[in-house]
């Protein structure tokens, strides 16, 4: 009896486990508030019941031409941004894909496993090589790379947007063919579909997305401008003519407006609308601009601490390699065996 009551208690102490869900970026520039309050934000809200991978993924920013100085800076800045906008290295796992051994190993294998004409059939692949003269296999081997990237860590759900879901079908595909073909080895990786977070349109032309390839910059506020620059693109914001703060289909300047002020202050659009009833666009701009200053300011101030402190930054890269490599290399020496390599001599 004391054994059953012993192992009880240990079940009970057990942890559950939680899903792993695993996001990657690459590490590209600066944050706009597009990506924090429809990516970034609520993938720090998910820390607490999933077993969180985030990967800066450096390794697939080579597949077109780079500035390798500028790479390396984007990837420090990268991480600065992510832990300042609420990625918390103590709860999840913020690791660089170049760190961790196991990524294009993992991708060699799968790549194996991956016929050329599903490749090649890539819609991403090809629009980008629609518009370089020369494409490298790279490129093509992306989304094998990407695969690699979700099963490594065994992910069972994978936040995508519209771009992605063409290759996260490639990737359970894979996943299903190495399972067949050898044994049982992957959850087959689920697209994760957030309920909340906003789909934030672009300041200068609110018919079409904030995007970092955006050439205006006045169009997007990035989550490190100062006050003074937020409160001078929110002010110059394109609306309409009839200075009715009202969300609708004919309003879509205003609707973004009330888009982002209601992600900024956590209240309803409909009670954002009665507050600014009969107010003119000066005063509801000013309110947005106040709300998101508000909520990017913590932001800034973190990360401009934080981009300062290279040793600091060089621990997290450090702690997050640590905790993602023992995972990559269980998942790696199973696969090694089960493919038929010796196992390597220790
Ligand atoms: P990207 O900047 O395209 O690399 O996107 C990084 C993440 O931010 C992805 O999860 C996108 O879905 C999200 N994202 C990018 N732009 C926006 C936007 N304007 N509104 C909402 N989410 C966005």
């Amino acid at each position: 009896m004391a054994t059953l009551s012993h192992r009880m208690s240990e079940i009970s102490e057990k942890k559950p486990t939680k899903p792993v869900v695993l996001t990657c970026a690459q590490p590209t520039g600066r944050l706009h508030l597009g990506n924090y309050l429809g990516a970034v934000l609520n993938w720090g809200r998910m820390q607490d019941d999933y077993d969180c991978y985030f990967g800066i993924v450096d390794q697939h920013a080579i597949t077109v031409a780079h500035v390798p100085a500028q790479l390396r800076d984007n990837t420090y800045s990268c991480l600065a941004q992510y832990v300042a906008c609420g990625l918390d290295p103590a709860r999840s796992h913020l690791f660089v894909q170049s760190h961790v051994i196991g990524h294009t190993e993992l991708a060699w294998i799968l790549g194996c496993l991956c016929p050329l004409g599903q490749l090649e059939r890539m819609t991403q692949f090809k629009d980008k090589a629609r518009k370089h003269q020369s494409v490298d296999a790279g490129l093509l081997f992306y989304p094998v790379l990407m695969a690699a990237d979700i099963l490594l860590y065994n992910a069972q759900l994978v936040p995508v947007g519209d771009d992605q879901k063409q290759h996260l079908e490639l990737a359970r595909d894979l996943a299903e063919k190495f399972n067949h073909r050898y044994s049982d080895t992957f959850h087959i990786p689920e697209p994760f579909i957030s309920k909340i977070g906003s789909r934030i349109m672009s300041l200068q032309d609110p018919t079409v997305k904030m995007s970092k390839s955006d050439p205006n910059l006045s169009s997007m506020v990035y989550v490190t401008d100062r006050p003074d620059e937020i409160r001078k693109k929110i002010m110059s914001a394109v609306t309409d003519s009839t200075a009715e703060v009202r969300a609708g289909e004919d309003k879509p300047g205003v609707t973004n407006l009330l888009t982002i002020m209601s992600a900024c202050t956590g209240r309803s659009v409909a009670t954002l609308e009665a507050e600014f009833s009969g107010k003119g666009y000066g005063d509801f701009k000013k309110g947005v601009a106040d709300a998101v200053v508000a909520t990017l300011d913590p932001v800034r101030l973190r990360y401009d601490e934080l981009i300062k402190d290279r040793e600091e930054l060089g621990r997290i890269f450090k702690a997050g390699a640590e905790q993602a490599q023992a995972v990559a290399f269980r998942t790696l020496s199973k696969v090694n065996r089960k493919v038929g390599f010796v196992e390597r001599p220790r």
